[in-house]
């Protein structure tokens, strides 16, 4: 056994890397590195190596980042950045609401449309109508090939974008950003948008308004199997994977039948209080 390999930690490294807790410390270093400036030049430099090389040989330097990493990353709104992928450990970047689209303007626009309805206690509901046109645009992608998803995704983007299958999803890159979304994501996303289209639902709502319609689905994306809520270990930062972290199960919408996770409810409570 090398010294290199006593250093080393598996399970925080390779296909497992937890990229937040990856960035948060490479983040944590540059400011560590920048005040001992101050002190030294050299000795900066040498704080930024040593660091760095333990990051990558150990997935993370400051202690407890598995457990403050994540809340950072959400805390900072940052969470839809991140995103395991199954088995390539790489940063997916969300098409997070814009700026000017308030959470509350999406809603009225969904109401307004027709895409969700109110019960008489004021519960939403995804309207009939609308879920018929969703799942038939979902089963036509599955059905399509990956080229014929990357496209779909590529067009539904909020942003001028090129996109391709890598990781066993779509990646989409764009002048300013790129966005990685699992299988279930893409189809269920670009399906979404183009049946927002179909309902003339304004064209700058329809990215943001793809996450929270997730939380309706009857059926998976992936399998067309049925869907329920349920409880699960997730990866590190709220992605489907299970991470090398032993994290508190999460409320989740997930598939019956295939287990994919398709929307994480957001745990409101411990969030305020932690
Ligand atoms: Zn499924």
């Amino acid at each position: 056994m090398s010294l290199l390999d006593s250093i080393r930690r598996p399970s925080y490294t390779g296909d497992r890397r937890c990229w937040p807790c990856t960035v948060v410390n490479v983040a944590l270093l540059v400011v560590v590195a920048a005040a001992v400036t101050v002190v030294s030049f050299p000795l900066a430099v040498g704080v930024a190596a040593v660091g760095v090389a333990l990051v990558y040989l150990r997935g993370y330097v400051v202690p407890g980042t598995p457990e403050f990493a994540p809340r950072l990353v959400s805390r900072l709104g940052l969470s839809p950045l991140f995103e395991h992928v199954p088995d390539g450990g790489e940063v997916r970047q969300s098409d997070e609401l814009s700026e000017e689209t308030s959470g509350e303007d999406v809603l009225f626009a969904l109401f307004e449309t027709g895409v969700l309805e109110e019960d008489a206690e004021g519960a939403l509901f995804l309207s009939d109508a609308f879920w018929s046109a969703w799942a038939a645009e979902m089963a036509s992608l599955r059905e399509g090939d990956d080229d014929e998803l990357a496209a779909a995704v590529a067009e539904a983007a909020p942003f001028e974008a090129a996109a391709a299958a890598e990781y066993d999803g779509i990646a989409v890159t764009g002048e300013t950003q790129s966005i990685w979304l699992s299988r279930a994501h893409a189809v269920a996303d670009a399906a979404a948008v183009r049946a927002m289209a179909e309902f003339d639902v304004p064209e700058p709502v329809r990215a943001p308004a793809t996450t929270p319609l997730r939380m309706f689905l009857e059926r998976c994306p992936l399998c067309g199997g049925d869907t329920e809520e349920t409880e699960r270990k997730l990866g590190c930062c709220g992605s489907g994977t299970v991470g090398a972290f032993d994290t508190p199960e999460s409320e989740v919408l997930a598939c019956a039948d295939c287990g994919e996770v398709l929307y994480v409810f957001e745990d409101e409570a411990e969030d305020g209080t932690a």
